[in-house]
């Protein structure tokens, strides 16, 4: 299980830099990233996602 988990996180901190890429959040094309299930989410959608599940836990 933790080893499983350590692959998952490792998949989410790779960042691709050479192409642009359709943000899943925002819809913009950005060149920096994290990929998860394939989906690009850029790091200004990345921060907002962190600080929304943060402050707005109970939808
Ligand atoms: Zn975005």
């Amino acid at each position: 299980m933790v080893i499983l988990l350590l692959e998952v996180e490792d998949m989410a901190i790779v960042v691709h830099s050479c192409t642009g890429e359709t943000c899943m959040i925002c819809g913009h094309t950005k060149t920096s990233g994290i990929h998860i299930c394939n989906q690009l989410i850029c790091d200004s959608c990345q921060k907002e996602i962190v600080e929304t599940d943060v402050n707005n836990w109970k939808i």
